[in-house]
């Protein structure tokens, strides 16, 4: 597994490829604009050519983007499902100016209607926009803790989406521990893990796994709550992260964590990255 964090991209795209290299990081994720904004003005041309030229210049580490929350493929209502529509395609055109191969999103919450409904109104917009373009970044369904009615807590359903876009080829799944944990897929030691795996694998194809976000999680098994907690300090543990990290069918493919990390002078994520990479052992 590469194993990297998400950074900030404050001051410009580039300076979270900086914080990457000061963490350790050999893959990175960014929020291609504030999370909490509908609007975000286009990627400049020179802003782009900055991101590039650090990110070369740096040894060109694998790099993965996040959708902002607010965006609901499977929402009900018309309005807010056009104004998510339009935001995901700003989001796809942002990627494509910065060269990031792969933008992950949540599915999205039915809303009481059914989760049926739901996948179905998110494969309508997942291909909206790939319609549009042959190029640009696959686009990662990223599995959820299943709280309320948000769909995507099974792999199931992640599958069942990606079947309907209609283009299976660009639409691949982002596995976070932590959502996989409280949504019920046990990955406490490596029997679990192998059993998570394979019933993943069963599901949704392992092989379509893209990007992992390796999170512990603060709350139990099954518990359907979405609360990050620092590797090792979770209910998940080391012993299931040791497991995960070493897999070979994750060897080149990004580790992402999206823990609390340390302040500037401590550090940030690199004391959770080098435990890590210490879990992946002789395998690197
Ligand atoms: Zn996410
Ligand atoms: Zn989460």
């Amino acid at each position: 597994m590469l194993i990297g964090a998400h950074e900030s991209i404050a001051g410009g795209f580039h300076r979270s490829i900086h914080r990457a290299v000061e963490d350790e990081c050999e893959a990175l994720q960014i929020f291609t604009g504030p999370p909490g904004r509908w609007e975000v003005p286009p990627v400049r041309p020179a802003a782009a050519r900055a991101f590039h030229q650090v990110l070369k210049a740096n040894g060109s580490i694998p790099v993965v983007a996040h959708a902002a929350y607010l965006i609901n493929p499977a929402g009900p209502d018309p309005d807010l499902w056009v104004r998510s529509l339009t935001a995901f395609r700003d989001e796809y055109d942002r990627c494509s100016a910065l060269g990031i191969g792969r933008l992950i999103i949540h599915p999205g919450s039915h809303r009481q209607t059914s989760a049926q409904d739901g996948i179905r109104r998110a494969a309508e917009m997942i291909q909206a926009v790939l319609e549009e373009s042959t190029m640009g970044p696959e686009i990662l369904l990223e599995n959820t803790a299943g709280s309320g009615s948000a769909i995507g807590s099974s792999f199931v359903e992640l599958a069942a989406i990606r079947e309907l876009t209609g283009q299976a080829d660009r639409v691949k799944f982002c596995f976070d521990t932590a959502h996989a944990f409280a949504a019920g897929y046990d990955l406490r030691d490596r029997k679990k893990v192998q059993a998570t795996l394979k019933r993943i694998d069963s599901e949704a194809g392992l092989e379509n796994v893209r990007c992992v976000h390796l999170n512990d999680s603060a709350r139990e098994l099954g518990s359907c709550v979405d609360r990050h907690e620092r590797i090792g300090e979770g209910q998940i543990g080391k012993k299931g992260f040791g497991a995960l990290v070493k897999q070979d069918v994750f060897s080149e493919i990004p580790g992402i964590l999206e823990t609390q990390p340390l302040p500037d002078g401590q550090g940030r994520y690199r004391p959770q990255i080098r435990f890590l990479k210490g879990l992946a052992g002789g395998r690197r």
